[in-house]
């Protein structure tokens, strides 16, 4: 008799193992983290507690400024029967520059990885099996005390909560089909884009759910300042393979410094010598290029078959996946599963 885990207990739950591997939706773990650090302080005190509802005042720094931002990573079970994260240094890194730009006291890296990695082993039981989906792991980090007038907390709480996910795009092996518009701006240059800073994502709340209802998978952003050029979209990072050359906007301001975006121009530098360039792209480039592909931790790597205007609707390449991105996305999940080496030192076994 083996006994079953969490994770085949919930799937029974909700009816078959489908149902997790098909969705991204929070669904409830054993237990989760609590921190708190007034201003001025460093973050010390943190445990976990069981999973479940936490209470706010209404006077609340986040419910009533957005002074609120959150990280995201994801453990696998791999190939060598171990769980690992990925990259987890560069979301703490990440962590430290969106909590400064929110005024939200910065933590250390020792304080981070303790807190992701003492949930995640607590909820192992909830990660899905090598191959079958991921745990996500989502901490936050926000500002609790009262204020009427606009002005940064004096008290904050930082949780991490995980939930086991499936894919991010309910189109299964379909390239996405995304809307190119300028009538809304996600973030602007000199605001807060580049941290993951929880009004960026109200922010598309509106232009995503519009592009949705026309039928679109999601929307790409263009530039605030100048709308000639593309930016990223609600949740990933884009790439455009055109004349060879596989190019991405540069990080200036208003885009997010997504882990997998690092880790895909590395893969294509290091592994695929591919020429790769950081750089402004313009839309009429975006729309004649030979592949476009998303990234980020909840997409992964995911291709784009068409780009729709107000005006007309453009296939790109032959409206499929394409080979780079097919050839990237293979390399990255591999490294992610312990299928093949990792040269690069990104998986962070957690023993
Ligand atoms: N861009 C935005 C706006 C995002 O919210 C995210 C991820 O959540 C990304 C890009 C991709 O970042 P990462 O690869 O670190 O997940």
């Amino acid at each position: 008799f083996k006994q079953k885990t969490a994770y085949e207990i919930l799937s029974g739950l909700v009816g078959s193992e489908m149902c997790i591997r098909d969705r991204f939706n929070p669904m409830p773990t054993r237990s989760m983290w609590k921190g708190e650090c007034s201003a001025g302080d460093e973050w010390v005190n943190g445990q976990l507690i069981p999973y479940g509802e936490i209470s706010l005042s209404p006077a609340s720094c986040v419910l009533n400024y957005g002074q609120g931002i959150f990280e995201g990573l994801k453990a696998y079970h791999t190939q060598k029967d171990r769980i690992v994260l990925f990259r987890p240094n560069k979301n703490s890194a990440r962590m430290q520059k969106s909590t400064e730009r929110m005024c939200i006291p910065v933590m250390n890296d020792h304080y981070f990885m303790d807190a992701v990695t003492s949930t995640v082993k607590d909820n192992s039981d909830f990660i899905p099996p090598y191959g079958k989906g991921s745990l996500y792991i989502r901490p936050i980090c926000f500002g609790v005390s009262k204020a009427i007038a606009v002005q940064a907390a004096t008290e904050y709480v930082f949780m991490v909560f995980t939930s086991p996910v499936g894919p991010y795009f309910k189109v299964g092996s379909k390239p996405l089909h995304l809307y190119l518009s300028d009538k809304y701006h996600r973030a602007a240059p000199k605001g807060i884009g580049n941290a993951k800073a929880i009004g960026n994502y109200s922010a598309s709340l509106y232009p995503g759910s519009m592009a949705k209802s026309k039928g679109f998978n999601d929307m790409i952003y263009v530039h605030a300042k100048n709308e000639k050029i593309i930016e990223e979209m609600g949740a990933a990072n884009l790439f455009v393979l055109s004349d060879g050359e596989l190019l991405t906007p540069k990080l200036g301001g208003s885009i997010l410094d997504g882990v997998t975006r690092d880790s895909v121009i590395t893969i294509a530098r290091d592994i695929l010598n591919l020429t790769v360039k950081e750089t402004d792209i313009e839309i009429d480039r975006l729309l004649s290029a030979d592949e476009v592909f998303c990234c980020g931790t909840a997409v992964t790597v995911t291709g784009v078959g068409k780009i729709s205007t107000d005006e007309k609707e453009y296939i790109i390449g032959n409206g499929n996946f394409g080979e780079k991105t097919l050839s990237i996305k293979k390399k990255l999940l591999q490294i992610q599963k312990e299928e093949i080496d990792d040269p690069f030192g990104w998986i962070h076994p957690l023993v």
